[in-house]
């Protein structure tokens, strides 16, 4: 059974090749799967646009109502970074309906990734920082929602905290959320996770391992998860434009090895997703992203 993936079209909202946020990442990543032999039929699955009722377990209904309306008030639109009109719009209810799919195979399979997601400054009121629906976190809440999990681990390794994440199942026992991240990143006031570790500007492959192997253990001991959702952001980077860390392609690799491996052999599913990476050169960026897949693949 090769890695599923998850994967639309959709998930490209087709914004200018100068614009901040590097939208060409999501077909390039699919042509650095396919390159790779990764992206077979049967290995694609397609999602459904999360429904309504998916989007208001983790958000508020005005903001979800607004979004599907293309109504969000510019204040709201001027933090998430772009307007949302209706491409904006379906690729959001993409990328959580993704998650969701994504997630029901891990479940099945072990493991699955979305080729997007991980949307973690939505909070439960508003979108911001590029982020419009926070897919993990109504993934997390669905799940719980159908008895499909009862316990949720997230592990958030994007550079930035993962605050809307936080903010949206700060009251939700049956979700355990961390974050590491760089410590001068955005957000500036961050919202505080279950567990929280910021690391200073510069962090290289071999002080960020180091910490993360010391952390594993312990979130693995908290309970028996019944799926981990694994945030596997690629703005730890070295030459990421907007991360504050020093990562190496073979760092990342190791790193998305460390998580992955470490989940499976307890036997616990993991869903990964794609996270943040901002790069001008948007194939490297591609390639960088597509090193969460291999690894999946390999422990797949
Ligand atoms: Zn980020």
């Amino acid at each position: 059974m090769p890695l599923q993936i998850v994967h639309h079209p959709g998930y490209d909202a087709g914004f200018a090749v100068n614009h901040r946020f590097p939208m060409s990442k999501y077909p390039l990543l699919m042509q650095a799967l396919e390159a790779r032999g990764l992206a077979s039929r049967d290995a694609l699955a397609m999602p459904e646009p999360a429904p309504a009722s998916w989007l208001k377990l983790a958000h508020t209904a005005d903001y979800v109502d607004q979004v599907l309306a293309c109504q969000v008030p510019e204040r709201i639109e001027r933090e998430i970074g772009f307007p949302v009109g209706p491409r904006v719009s379906l690729r959001a209810q993409l990328a959580a309906g993704g998650t969701v799919l994504a997630a029901r195979l891990a479940l099945r399979h072990g493991i699955a990734c979305n080729a997007a997601g991980g949307s973690h400054h939505a909070r439960r009121a508003q979108g911001a920082g590029f982020c419009t629906f926070n897919d993990v976190a109504v993934a997390s809440l669905v799940l719980l929602a159908e008895g499909a999990a009862r316990n949720i681990l997230i592990v958030d390794l994007d550079v930035h905290q993962g605050d809307g994440t936080a903010d949206i199942l700060k009251d939700e026992p049956r979700a355990f959320t961390f974050s590491m991240h760089g410590e001068r990143n955005y957000p500036v006031r961050k919202i505080a996770s279950d567990l929280d570790v910021a690391l200073p500007d510069g962090t290289g492959d071999a002080a960020y391992l180091d910490r993360l192997g010391g952390i594993l253990p312990d979130l693995s001991a908290r309970a028996r998860w019944d799926i981990v959702f694994y945030n596997a952001g690629v703005d730890v980077h070295a030459e990421d434009r907007l991360g504050r860390l020093s990562l190496s392609d073979d760092g990342l690799r190791a790193r998305d090895t460390m998580v992955i491996r470490h989940f499976r052999r307890l036997g616990m599913p993991v869903c990964g997703v794609i996270g943040g990476g901002y790069s001008t050169d948007v194939p490297a960026l591609a390639a960088r992203h597509a090193i969460l897949f291999e690894v999946a693949s390999g422990l797949a």
